[in-house]
């Protein structure tokens, strides 16, 4: 049974090394949590626990305390994969719910999976999921004084592998911060959120990168045809840096590899492979 989570990309940006401290002790204290959960409970109900607790943590851009895009309204994205079923949900730009991943979760059983906008928040009212409002006042303050772009905070991810070596990823974002209402981001997509029977992976960074190369989907896809999860990473990856793409995953496979990328200093993750590992 393994366990690894990630607080985004952009998670040190802006930030002071109080907050950098308070990220590693959450992600610590959500992981070890996690992986108590994981020893009686499936990978897929792992990831959606996990997922949850990273966004109702506010030092993340995920649920509460999410970023505010160019309007001035939080819209959130969030996506699961069962690498057992192959089965993907997500919704896309949801309104004034807490837990978007809980969403997904609810359409995973739906033949229509993936819901955005006002179609989402029907869905999600009509299952119970009651208003809740992501703002905090940092971001509304940030949001007001058009500082988003250099206080940047991180996307959420968890993938697991179970004792039955099934595996699963979710990831949950309220996106870049200031962009275009209704931006639709990685994260509800194949490219930022992917799972099979072989491998899974979560990522954080530019959307609009990860979609370009769809990094998710052809890194499982690669090690499903027999690379090593780094191999299939750093082949995606050198196809990433030819157009100057900028991301970060998160990724265990079937055999029992974990993996994070390194190469830049401000995504921040933990893991517990063995033992209690965290890092940013
Ligand atoms: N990937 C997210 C997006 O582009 C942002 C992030 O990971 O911080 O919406």
């Amino acid at each position: 049974m393994k366990i690894i989570i990630h607080g985004g990309f952009f998670s040190e940006s802006g930030t002071n090394q109080e907050t950098k401290k308070a990220k590693q002790d959450a992600l610590s204290a959500i992981v070890s949590q996690s992986h108590t959960y994981l020893q009686s409970h499936t990978a897929l109900e792992t990831v959606i626990y996990a997922v949850s607790l990273l966004e109702d943590n506010e030092l993340f851009n995920a649920g509460l305390g999410s970023q505010i895009q160019s309007d001035g309204k939080v819209r959130l994205s969030a996506s699961l994969m069962d690498g057992k079923s192959q089965k993907f949900s997500g919704v896309i730009n949801i309104e004034n719910v807490r837990n978007p991943i809980q969403v997904a979760k609810q359409l995973l059983n739906y033949d229509d999976k993936v819901l955005s906008g006002g179609g989402a928040l029907d869905f999600a009212r009509d299952h119970g999921f009651d208003f809740f409002d992501s703002v905090i006042p940092q971001r509304q303050q940030e949001y007001e004084q058009k500082l988003a772009q250099s206080t940047r905070i991180g996307t959420v991810g968890c993938v697991a592998l179970d004792a039955d070596g099934n595996l699963a990823a979710a990831t949950s974002t309220g996106g870049k911060g200031f962009e275009i209402p209704c931006r639709v981001s990685d994260s509800a997509t194949v490219a930022g959120n992917f799972a099979n029977e072989y491998a899974g992976i979560s990522c954080t960074g530019v959307g609009e990168d990860i979609v370009s190369t769809a990094l998710a989907a052809k890194i499982v896809t690669r090690v499903t045809d027999g690379f090593t999860l780094k191999e299939a990473s750093d082949k995606s990856f050198a196809e990433l840096k030819t157009f100057d793409g900028f991301a970060g995953i998160i990724g265990i496979s079937s055999k029992g590899e974990v993996y994070h990328t390194d190469s830049h200093p401000y995504m921040v993750w933990a893991a517990f492979d063995g033992s209690l590992q965290v890092f940013n």
